[in-house]
């Protein structure tokens, strides 16, 4: 019998979702629904086909749409969704790669590095071997070790082309080595531990290319060559394979992605079945005609429009502010006008930009308010100094041998252990083949096999620190990952050394630790690496919480795969979007409009588009031009400030001016100073400034709503009051 669910598919859809064994890629539009394909196909393959959620493995983009799509099998099948794996390629990663720890050059315990840990120790790295860090600066080394690991290259894989490569080479080499020692992984590694795993010790391979006998992957058009090859492996036995995606939203290509993985798939699974969705369930026409007018110049070709029978909808508003400030004043009056008129709530909004720095001046407006926003991002909360403390505490804990963590926290609070104690300790632990953390143990439970090597205070600092460490390493795999943590903050009396002197300014960095107590608080006894993973690989969009009812703040690559009734993307102006760094790098202006098709997509019923005529800078004010990617929005789909509206209207009016003799306007006039009039959405407002240009009525109106606009009464639809 066919399952229920189906009902609530199309024909395309339900084709993709009950398609025979074998491989197949679903290529689509955004709001096609790709992602329901997906989660569908794993309830079909367990309803119908009676496969065990044991044997499915399906891959998301983020940590949230992995909760995000458990939640909805649990709504499908019940009980049996908590055996599936439903996960990013990291999350699987470290999962298989702790499980087959013995076959490997680390243990069990390793510890993931976040990306400063990475850049810290580059920069160590870097120094270590004297070389000069202007010259080779540790971000960009940094980055050209992750782009060889992504493309599955070992140190002794690079060329010695040049006295460049041979820098990277050493530099890699050493870096990799100093990870090993610290019993550590970075994000890369992760994936190319992996894949040589599976590739060195074919009895793995087999094991897991055995247990999942289906695959399937969201998101397919931004993933990287390794995640590709890891695909290919484990789906090497039965080739079930799904992927689902769209080349238009490839948005991560500086990240390694690479959106020819769809058309590698293409070649290497020849016998492929490809289904095309074009029915979009989520935006109205109008928002749909914008993204499709914004893509056109590039679009994936063998793909159809997109149609919606959600119908017109309101037109997009496009508004014009005078600089950040006014744009952020413009919308947050706004919002706060349709909460007001019961027209939305407040967690209807989104308001999306292209770099984080853009969130500030939006959030000075919410604050002035008095309205609660929530700003999505990771290094918000990731990259406070009283978090990064704790965790590198908690990670030390749990291995010992990481000596990034040990570095950056023992002298937490301060303890004077001096550089050279430390230089010392190091030295006695590279003599015995130990950790800078392992020894510290043994200090700790014999002290005086050690009084010749330390002065006696540094050896009882060291001795007291080891002491310490001892316990919690004890706690990290008996205790819940909270009981530690209290212990730690205890043991080191952090609150005192973070409330300081100030306690009423650092009060803000006690709740932050307060978050941290809470986040802890999810996991149970012995899931300290589960804590521990889940927090190195948060993504931005993991911060995203949808049971607040308050507007979210999020840049457009966060914003990937999320839908949000009204949306607002700010800050469309040259150099902004399209980035001007993006003009650097071929291919980089392609990426800047998929990355506003991506956000416009997102909007379910309601767009806004705003631009400014000055930009900021560092210090001073520049003019601004509308962004190239705002033009090709057709006007009539739009209301408001469309840039090319004032341009038409003017070269229609020049025209008609030339028949007219100047300065005698075409029209009558109809507007004076001093009027009351009223505007479709900002309404009433009174005006102070009137002139005519090119036979056209221009007025400068003081609203109560917005401030001081000047406009073109027509095109607005002003209305007398
Ligand atoms: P994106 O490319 O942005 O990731 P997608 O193709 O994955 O989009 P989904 O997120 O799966 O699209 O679906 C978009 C919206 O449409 C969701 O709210 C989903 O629940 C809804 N939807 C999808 N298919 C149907 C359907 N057949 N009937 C009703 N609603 C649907
Ligand atoms: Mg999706």
């Amino acid at each position: 019998m066919e399952p229920e669910f189906l009902k609530h598919l199309n024909p395309a859809q339900r084709e993709a979702v009950t398609a025979p064994a074998g491989p197949l890629l679903v290529l689509a539009g955004p709001g096609s629904g790709k992602t329901r394909v997906l989660t569908y196909r794993i309830a079909y393959l367990i309803q119908s086909v009676g496969m065990k959620p044991y044997n499915i493995l399906a891959v998301t983009f983020t940590n949230k749409a992995a909760r995000e799509m458990k939640r909805r099998l649990e709504g499908l099948l019940g009980d049996d969704a908590a055996r599936l794996s439903v996960g990013t390629f990291h999350a699987l990663c470290a999962r298989i790669l702790r499980r087959e720890a013995e076959r490997l050059p680390f243990s069990a315990n390793f510890t993931i590095m976040d990306a400063d840990d990475q850049k810290r120790l580059v920069r160590q790295v870097i120094r270590d071997l004297n070389l000069d860090d202007r010259r080779f600066p540790p971000g960009k080394m940094h980055n050209m070790i992750s782009n060889a690991k992504n493309e599955g290259r070992l140190p002794q894989d690079i060329p010695d082309y040049d006295f460049r490569d041979k820098i990277l080479k050493e530099v890699y080499t050493l870096y990799q080595k100093r990870l090993l020692e610290a019993n550590a992984l970075d994000f890369d590694d992760l994936l190319f531990w992996t894949l040589r795993l599976f590739d060195e010790q074919p009895e793995v391979l087999e094991k897991y290319s055995r247990r999942y006998r289906y695959v399937l992957v969201d998101e397919f058009q931004d993933t990287n060559m390794v995640q590709y090859e890891l695909t290919r492996r484990l789906t090497s036995h039965y080739r079930n394979i799904l992927v689902v995606g769209d080349i238009d939203q490839s948005i991560y290509s500086w990240r390694g992605a690479d959106y020819r993985n769809v058309l590698r798939f293409e070649k290497d699974y020849p016998d492929a079945k490809i289904v095309l969705l074009e029915q979009n369930y989520r935006s109205v026409q109008n928002i749909l005609d914008a993204a499709m007018a914004v893509i056109a110049p590039q679009q994936d070709k063998h793909r159809k429009k997109l149609f919606t029978k959600r119908g017109r909808g309101e037109k997009i508003v496009v508004h014009e502010a005078e600089n950040e400030e006014a744009e952020a004043l413009f919308v947050v009056r706004t919002i706060a006008e349709m909460v007001a008129r019961g027209e939305a709530r407040p967690g209807d909004f989104a308001i999306m930009y292209r770099t984080n720095a853009q969130s500030r001046p939006l959030e000075t407006e919410f604050l002035r308010a008095g309205l609660p926003y929530r700003l999505v991002g990771a290094q918000r909360f990731y990259g406070r100094r009283e978090i990064k403390d704790l965790l590198a505490f908690m990670r030390l804990a749990y291995n010992p041998a990481d000596e990034v963590s040990l570095m950056r926290i023992i002298n937490v609070p301060p303890r004077r252990i001096g550089a050279r104690t430390l230089s010392t300790l190091r030295d006695v632990a590279n003599h015995a083949s130990l950790s800078a953390g392992h020894l510290l143990l043994h200090i700790a439970e014999s002290p005086n096999d050690y009084a010749e090597v330390f002065s006696s205070t540094a050896l009882r600092a060291l001795a007291a620190f080891g002491l310490m460490l001892k316990h919690w390493y004890e706690l990290a795999f008996t205790a819940s990952p909270l009981d530690l943590l209290d212990t730690i903050i205890e043991d080191v009396r952090y609150k005192p050394y973070i409330l300081g002197d100030e306690p009423i300014e650092n009060e803000s960095r006690w709740e932050n630790v307060e978050e941290l107590r809470r986040l802890a608080a999810e996991y149970p006894e012995g899931a300290l690496n589960e804590f521990l993973e889940e927090v190195a690989l948060v993504s931005d969009q993991d911060t995203v919480d949808d049971s607040e009812n308050v507007p979210v703040l999020l840049t457009l690559h966060a914003s990937k795969g999320l839908e949000f009734p009204i949306v607002f993307i700010v800050g469309l102006v040259e150099g902004v979007l399209p980035h001007a760094r993006s003009a650097e790098d071929p291919g980089g202006l392609d990426e800047e409009r998929r990355l506003l098709y991506v956000g416009i997509t997102r909007a379910k019923d309601r767009l806004f588009l705003t631009y400014t005529r000055w930009r900021t800078g560092f210090g001073y004010e520049e003019p601004a031009e509308p962004s190239r990617f705002l033009e090709e929005i057709p006007p009539e789909l739009t209301v408001g400030d469309h840039p090319l509206k004032g341009a038409e209207a003017f070269s229609a009016a020049s025209s008609f001016a030339r028949w007219e003799p100047e300065p005698a306007p075409a029209h009558k006039l109809s507007f004076k100073v001093g009027m009351h009039v009223r505007h479709p959405l900002w309404g009433t407002g009174l005006i102070v400034g009137h002139r005519v240009r090119d036979g056209r009525e221009i007025v400068d109106v003081l609203f109560d709503s917005v401030g001081l606009k000047r406009l073109d009464p027509e095109t607005a639809g002003l209305e007398i009051e």
